[in-house]
C-alpha cells in the first residue's frame, strides 16, 4: 500500500470514529429526552425539555427545527412520534441541542434559576407601595397590578413570569441604549466632549450643568437630550428614528419594538422642563453646532415612547450581559468598549437619586423608567427585565428594587461579591452543587498538600474547616494521612473535631499510623487525651 493511501485511510478511520461518538451523543441525547422508553418522543417532549434549560421554541437559531417539526404535527393531525433516525436528521446535529440538554450552557442549572424567579416573584408581588406615574394620561391609565419578569442568559436561556409579554413604554430605559448608540457611532470621545460621566447627586431633571457646562451623565434628563442630538445627525430626522428602532430591533430577541404614538404625544405637550433644560444647555453651547433644539427634543420623546415587552427587554440586557453581541441571533450590535463604557454609567447613575444606594447594597448596572421598567446586566451571565408601574419617590419601581434586593441576597450578583462570597450565595454560572463542592474539594486538597494559606483563605471566605467530601473525608484527614504535622495542629488550633469518621471508619490518627507518621500519631493522641 502507498504512503498516500495509508494516510488516507487513517484519515478515514479517523472521521468514522468521530462519526461514531457524535451519533453515541446524540443517541444519548435522544434517550434523555425518552424518559419513559418508549422508542420516541413527541416535539412537545422535545420543547418542553429545551426550555427546562432555557431554549424556547421561537429560538431564532432553531426556527428551522421548529419549522420542520410544527410541518410533521400538521401532516398527522396529531403530535408526531419522532424515531431516533428521524430525531437525528433534524435535531440532533444541533450543537445548541447538545449544549442545553447536557446541562453545558452558561446557566448550567437553568430549571433552578427560574424557580427562584418565580419564588421571589411571588414575594414581591403582593407590594403594592407606590404610585404609577400620573404626568401624562398614558401611564396614569397604566393597570397599577401589572408585574412581569423576564430573563436571558448570555447564551440565550431565556424564561418570563407574569405580564412578561405586555408592552410597556422604554421612558428613561431608553437612555443607556441612546448612550451607546451615539458611543458606537462616534467614539467615548466626542460623545464625552458634550456629556459629562459623574453621578449628579441632584434630580434626573434639575435644571443644572456641571463645572464645564455640559450635562452630568447621559443618564439624566439633560445628558439623555444632549446623547439624542449626536445620534446619525446627517439623517433626515425620520431615518434618525429608524436608526433607534432598528438598534432595538437588533438588540430584542423575536419581538419587535413598537412605537406609542399617544405616549409621544403626551410627552411632548407635558416637556416644559425637558424644553428648559435644551435651552438651558443651548446657551451654554453644550450642544454641536447647528443643532435643531425642537428636532432633538422631539426625537428623545419618542425614544422614550417606543414599547417593549419584558421579554424583549430581557434580550436587550442579555445582549449588553454578553458585551453587545446578541445570544439569540449572534449578531454583534456594540462593541464591548461600548458596553463597558454604558454599564459603568449605569452602575453610577442608573437609578435616578437612588443610584448610590443601589450601587452599595444591590451592586450590579441597572437603569430604570418612570413606566416602571428596570433593565438590570449581570455582566457575563444574564440581562433582566423587570416591570411593575408603581414607582417609589425617587421614580423606581417599588417592586422591581425589591425584586433586587431579594435577588441579591440568593445570588452572588453583587459586583464585589467575589471578595466575600463563602459559598452561601448561588453563582448560577456553576453546575449545581459546584461552588459548594469547589470549596471542600479546595480545603482537603489544602489539607493535604499542606498548604495553610489557602486553608487560611478559604476560612475567610467562611468555609467550614470540617466540612467532607462525599466519602466523609475532611481535612484533616488527608492532613493526618500526608503527615502534614503542621497543617494538622493548625486545624487542631481552629478546634475542629480531631476523630472525624470517614465512610470506611477512617479517623486522622489511623490515617496517620497507617503512614507511619509518628510524629504526628504522638501529637493526635496527646490532644486526644487532652
Ligand atoms: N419621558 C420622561 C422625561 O423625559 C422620562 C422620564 C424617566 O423615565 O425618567 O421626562
Amino acid at each position: 500500500m502507498s504512503t498516500k493511501q495509508i494516510s488516507k485511510n487513517k484519515k478515514s478511520q479517523k472521521s468514522s470514529n468521530l462519526d461514531r461518538t457524535a451519533d453515541l451523543a446524540i443517541n444519548n441525547l435522544f434517550r434523555s429526552i425518552d424518559s419513559r422508553c418508549t422508542g420516541y418522543i413527541t416535539p412537545k417532549q422535545f420543547w418542553k425539555e429545551m426550555a427546562k434549560g432555557g431554549i424556547l421554541k421561537t429560538d431564532p437559531r432553531l426556527q428551522k427545527v421548529n419549522d420542520e417539526l410544527e410541518g410533521l404535527n400538521n401532516a398527522a393531525g396529531q403530535e408526531h412520534k419522532i424515531y431516533l433516525d428521524e430525531f437525528k436528521r433534524i435535531i440532533g446535529h444541533y450543537i445548541i441541542v447538545k449544549k442545553c440538554l447536557t446541562g453545558d450552557m452558561a446557566i448550567p442549572d437553568f430549571n433552578s434559576l427560574t424557580k427562584k424567579i418565580v419564588d421571589i416573584y411571588k414575594e414581591t408581588k403582593p407590594n403594592s407601595g407606590g404610585h404609577v406615574a400620573d404626568y401624562i394620561p398614558q401611564l396614569a391609565r397604566v393597570n397599577p397590578e401589572f408585574y412581569g419578569v423576564a430573563v436571558c442568559s448570555v447564551d440565550g436561556q431565556r424564561f418570563g413570569h407574569g405580564d412578561y409579554e405586555q408592552k410597556f413604554c422604554l421612558q428613561s430605559t431608553c437612555k443607556p441604549i441612546n448612550y451607546c448608540i451615539a458611543h458606537k457611532e462616534l467614539g467615548a470621545d466626542k460623545v464625552h466632549n458634550h456629556i459629562g460621566r459623574e453621578p449628579s447627586g441632584r434630580s434626573f431633571n434639575e435644571m443644572a450643568l456641571n463645572g464645564d457646562g455640559l450635562p452630568h451623565n447621559p443618564l439624566i434628563n439633560s445628558g439623555a437630550i444632549m446623547c439624542t442630538s449626536l445620534i446619525q445627525r446627517k439623517l433626515e430626522i425620520a431615518d434618525r428614528f429608524d436608526h433607534v428602532l432598528k438598534t432595538w430591533n437588533d438588540l430584542s430577541g423575536d419581538v419587535a419594538p413598537t412605537f406609542n404614538n399617544s405616549v409621544y404625544l403626551s410627552e411632548k405637550q407635558t416637556a416644559d422642563r425637558n424644553f428648559a433644560l435644551a435651552y438651558f444647555m443651548r446657551e451654554n453651547n453644550a450642544f454641536p453646532e447647528n443643532t435643531n433644539i425642537i428636532e432633538t427634543l422631539e426625537f428623545y420623546f419618542q425614544c422614550c415612547s417606543i414599547e417593549v415587552t419584558a421579554a424583549a427587554m430581557a434580550s436587550v440586557a442579555g445582549t449588553l450581559a454578553n458585551g453587545g453581541v446578541n445570544p439569540l441571533t449572534g449578531k454583534k450590535v456594540f462593541d464591548a468598549a461600548t458596553v463597558k463604557n454604558c454599564l459603568s454609567l449605569m452602575n453610577s447613575c442608573g437609578m435616578y437619586d437612588f443610584s448610590g444606594e443601589f450601587a452599595f447594597t444591590i451592586g450590579f448596572p441597572a437603569k430604570s423608567g418612570v413606566s416602571g421598567a428596570l433593565l438590570v446586566v449581570i455582566p457575563n451571565v444574564m440581562g433582566i427585565a423587570l416591570w411593575s408601574p408603581r414607582l417609589d419617590e425617587l421614580g423606581n419601581s417599588v417592586r422591581g428594587v425589591e425584586f433586587c434586593k431579594k435577588l441579591v441576597e440568593h445570588y452572588s450578583f453583587h459586583n464585589y461579591d467575589i471578595l466575600v462570597n463563602n459559598g452561601a450565595k448561588i453563582d448560577p454560572r456553576k453546575k449545581k452543587y459546584e461552588s459548594k463542592i469547589d470549596n471542600v474539594i479546595a480545603l482537603i486538597w489544602a489539607g493535604s498538600v499542606g498548604d495553610i494559606d489557602e486553608i487560611q483563605r478559604l476560612e475567610a471566605l467562611g468555609v467550614d474547616l470540617e466540612a467532607a467530601d462525599y466519602d466523609g473525608r475532611t481535612a484533616i484527614h488527608l492532613a493526618a494521612s500526608e503527615g502534614q504535622l503542621e497543617t494538622v495542629k493548625y486545624l487542631v488550633t481552629k478546634k475542629v473535631n480531631i476523630s472525624p469518621i470517614d465512610r470506611w471508619g477512617g479517623t486522622p490518627i489511623k490515617d496517620a499510623k497507617k503512614g507511619k507518621h509518628t510524629e504526628l500519631v504522638e501529637f493526635l493522641e496527646k490532644v486526644s487525651i487532652g
